[in-house]
């Protein structure tokens, strides 16, 4: 049995570990226990029907009980004081909003800066030590998995007794006096108010694209850099969004107040479009034999252009 990623010290016993944690993804891959995923992969003659549930992001023995516990801890404080209030009206007075024309910045006043990051850190930290399929292209550095771990094994909540038992109060105080670990990290969040249809999105990383690293989980567009963002120097941006918007205004760092861009519907739904045109014409050549194939079999006469584009569409369906 190997030993915990994070410990170092427990032997990683844990089965079933979430990557991405369930609240992340639940609007592309459906609600705990009822799952419903695919992997859309470049190569040409990849299967991407096979409804594959949670599997993808989850993996056995990576880390131990006590760290899967100590992670748990933060993931929901995450959940139920971001993801649960972001976008609920009953929550306006725990944000400010500050408008402008494409977007809205929206600013966290009742959420602790380093217990987010901490929870970010573990994400990115579990996607880039998986050997699962969805992520095996993703990696950071060695360095940046060192760091990243230490962080995440230094801030979480300690595990005694076969549980983690500290107070909400008690653990964002000890995590604010480690601060300092944090130096150095800093990101970019985005997500959208109203998407009429929730699992058009996609989970991925982005592996060319390392400052800063670029990732989509369900309802999140995240930046994650590993040097201050700065508003001269062209970042690698694959969803094409950090050019338009003011840096100096968006990024996450330094212990201020988390801030998330705010993204109207149909910007969101352009950004979604990118990753699937690549796919989709990377896939082409491959995708143009089976569909011949398959035309064969069930017509007499020959495809037309329009039967082609309908494949193409029932296939790839657009939001
Ligand atoms: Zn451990």
């Amino acid at each position: 049995m190997p030993l915990c990623s994070i410990c170092h010290i427990t032997e990683a016993t844990q089965t079933g570990s979430h990557l991405l944690s369930a609240f992340m993804v639940e609007s592309t891959i459906g609600k705990r226990g009822e799952e419903e995923g695919y992997i859309i992969s470049a190569e040409a003659n990849f299967d991407y029907r096979n409804n594959t549930g949670a599997a993808p992001i989850v993996e056995d023995y990576l880390f131990c009980r006590g760290c899967e516990q100590r992670m748990a801890y933060v993931e929901n404080y995450v959940c139920t004081e971001y993801r649960d209030k972001l976008k609920k009206p009953g929550y306006k007075s725990n944000f400010r909003d500050v408008s402008k024309t494409e977007y809205i910045i929206r600013e966290a006043l009742n959420i602790n800066y380093y217990a987010l990051l901490l929870f970010i850190c573990t994400v990115i930290f579990r996607i880039s030590i998986t050997k699962k399929e969805l992520f095996a292209e993703f990696k950071l550095t060695a360095d940046e998995e060192e760091k990243l771990r230490k962080i995440i094994n230094e801030a979480l909540p300690l595990y005694q007794n076969f549980k983690v038992k500290i107070k909400r109060n008690q653990f964002i105080r000890e995590i604010n006096e480690k601060a300092a670990i944090f130096d150095g990290l800093y990101f970019i969040m985005a997500s959208y108010d109203e998407l009429e249809d929730e699992t058009i999105s996609f989970n991925m990383a982005y592996p060319e694209y390392t400052h800063p690293y670029n990732f989509i989980f369900g309802q999140f567009i995240l930046y994650f850099f590993f040097i201050k963002p700065r508003k001269n120097i062209p970042n690698l941006d694959f969803f094409n969004l950090m050019n338009e918007l003011d840096i100096d205004l968006i990024y996450n760092g330094e212990g201020a107040n988390i801030k998330t861009v705010m993204l109207k519907e149909g910007r969101w739904k352009e950004i979604l479009n990118i990753p699937r045109q690549i796919l989709v014409r990377k896939k082409i050549p491959g995708l143009m034999k089976k569909f011949l194939e398959e035309f064969a079999k069930n017509n007499k006469h020959k495809p037309t252009n329009d039967d082609w584009v309908k494949y193409i569409d029932d296939n790839f369906p657009e939001g």
